[in-house]
């Protein structure tokens, strides 16, 4: 029996269970607030399950943070199960992504090198990657179920532990650091702002998948595409809706947007913890919920298209990941559908913090000065640019979750547990993939089984492992403490 079967079932029963909880003639009722890859999900979940969804979003149009890119790279149906499930479903096709992409790139001084060149032309710099390849699995092996990552004392540790801290004993050559520094900063923030414990866990998630997994195929026309087919089945969507105000009563909860009320018997709250913080609750989050709203870290990460008349990196292969050593994050070539040649980078971490009190056009000639002394030539060929800046947007403050240190021991889970009829989902309360589209999907469909499970009467049990409710410390236990956490491994590093 397949797993896409099971679930169908499951949500089937759960709403056949829902609609005998409420009455026959009583239709659920529920608001989603944002219109992001998770509340589209959690709406048209729902929907499918016989509720009436109204989906309010405060933009003018449907997506969220979904990026810039016009063929965006999908991981396997292995690594990304949730997003190739929506995929499948709405008939959206993916184009195999070439074999060349699949591995990870190198700009060094403006050279690029793959990894093979790397290996022949720099081997200590291709040492130094490997090791921090090794280490990072050593440390993944020590995390034994993702979803605890707290279970030992060693463990809560390493919470407090930045990366950058980590990385320094590491003592790679610098050409190997800084591109090291590049991936990490690409991939959650700056090292210095991210909790080593965080990067374990992340790592634990993944470990076992080849990094040729992440991008199997590409999706033409992006993740916009899948965000149109879930708004072309939805009933009501209100875009230009900004919510400002949510109050619980008995028997309902009422949403604000400007001076209009929607009242449903359920909300889910999908928006950004900088938009969380910006609505207006009754009752209010909790003390620790609300001191999250300001704490909890998020990456930054902007993301530009640059268009040229040709492409002026010649035939260097510009495509899959490739990272710089001079702090051009993450780039790859897009396809010109209007002719030239598009380049998508992403600048990230303190890199582009860096860059905040520019404008848009002096951030991007900022990025071009770099890019042409590496491609000279470039700067006459530019033609124009899109850009999103996450980081600056008040609604977003960031790129998305990525813990920093002391944040998992805190936080770890909490938005999990609905707050009376306000459930919540995004990509930040996705324990196991924060920070990706498939976090985001399965937080929507997270959110839509725990108001079904609402309605029918039943309650929700807080996630396991919330430190809210944890006891103290475990004593470590190194035979369980994961296949390859070998006694001293935590010592090695931290003494
Ligand atoms: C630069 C960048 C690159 C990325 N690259 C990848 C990638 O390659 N692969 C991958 O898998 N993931 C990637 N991601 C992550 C992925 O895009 C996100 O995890 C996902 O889109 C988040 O969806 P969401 O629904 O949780 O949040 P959002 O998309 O932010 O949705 C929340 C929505 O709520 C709306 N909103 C906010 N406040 C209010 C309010 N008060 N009232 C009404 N509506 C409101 C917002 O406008 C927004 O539309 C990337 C993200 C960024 C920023």
């Amino acid at each position: 029996m397949s797993a896409g079967w099971l679930r169908a079932t499951a949500l089937l029963t759960m709403g056949l269970f829902s609609a005998l909880a409420l009455g026959k003639d009583k239709q659920p009722t529920a608001i989603v607030i944002g219109g992001g890859m998770s509340g589209l999900t959690a709406a048209y979940e729902l929907q499918e399950n016989g509720w009436q969804v109204t989906l309010l979003e405060s933009k003018p149009s449907l997506g969220g943070r979904s990026g810039l890119a016009t063929t965006e790279w999908i991981g396997s149906s292995r690594l990304q199960p949730t997003l190739h499930h929506y995929l499948d479903e709405f008939k959206l096709k993916t184009v195999d992504a070439p074999e060349y992409v699949r591995s990870t790139g190198y700009l060094i001084a403006g050279r690029y090198f793959s990894e093979e060149d790397l290996l022949k032309a720099s081997p200590d710099v291709a040492e130094g990657l490997k090791r921090f390849d090794k280490s990072l699995d050593e440390l993944a092996a020590s995390v034994s179920d993702p979803l605890k990552p707290l279970a030992s004392s060693t463990l809560r540790t390493l919470d407090s532990i930045s990366v950058k801290r980590w990385l320094d004993k590491l003592a790679l050559p610098p050409v190997a650091r800084a591109l090291v520094d590049q991936r990490i900063r690409s991939r959650y923030d700056e090292p210095s702002r991210l909790s080593l414990l965080y990067l374990a866990q992340q790592a634990r998630v993944y470990r076992g998948l080849p990094d040729a997994d992440m991008r199997a195929s590409r999706l033409p026309g992006g993740s916009t595409v899948l965000a149109q087919a879930f708004a072309s089945k939805l009933k009501m969507v209100k875009t230009d809706a900004r919510v400002s105000a949510i109050v619980q009563e008995k028997d309902k909860a009422t949403v604000k947007v400007g001076p209009t009320g929607y009242s449903a018997d359920y909300v889910v709250l999908t928006v950004p913890l900088a938009a969380l913080d910006k609505i207006a609750m009754t009752p209010a989050l909790s003390p620790l919920q609300q001191r999250a709203l300001k704490d909890i870290n998020y990456g930054w990460r902007d993301q530009m298209l640059l268009k040229f008349k040709k492409p002026v990196w010649g035939k260097t292969r510009l495509s899959g990941e490739v990272y710089s050593d001079q702090g051009l994050g993450m780039l790859w070539v897009e396809p010109a559908l209007k002719g030239g040649a598009n380049l998508l980078i992403n600048l990230s971490g303190d890199n582009a913090r860096l860059m905040q009190a520019f404008g848009d056009k002096q951030f991007i000639d900022q990025v071009l000065i770099r890019f042409d002394r590496i491609y000279p030539g470039a700067r006459e060929f530019f033609t124009g640019y899109e850009l999103r800046r996450y980081g600056k947007d008040p609604q977003v403050g960031g790129s998305y979750l990525a813990y920093g240190p002391g944040e998992i021991s805190l936080y770890w889970r909490m938005w999990e547990k609905p707050l009376g009829r306000v459930i919540f989902a995004g990509e930040h309360t996705d324990a196991l993939y924060p920070g990706t589209l498939e976090g985001a999907l399965r937080s929507g469909e997270r959110a839509a089984e725990q108001a079904q499970k609402l309605v029918a009467g039943k309650t929700i049990e807080p996630a396991e492992e919330q430190v809210a409710s944890g006891g103290p410390a475990p004593v470590v236990n190194q035979a369980k403490a994961g296949e390859t956490a070998k006694k001293g491994f935590f010592s090695r590093w931290f003494n």
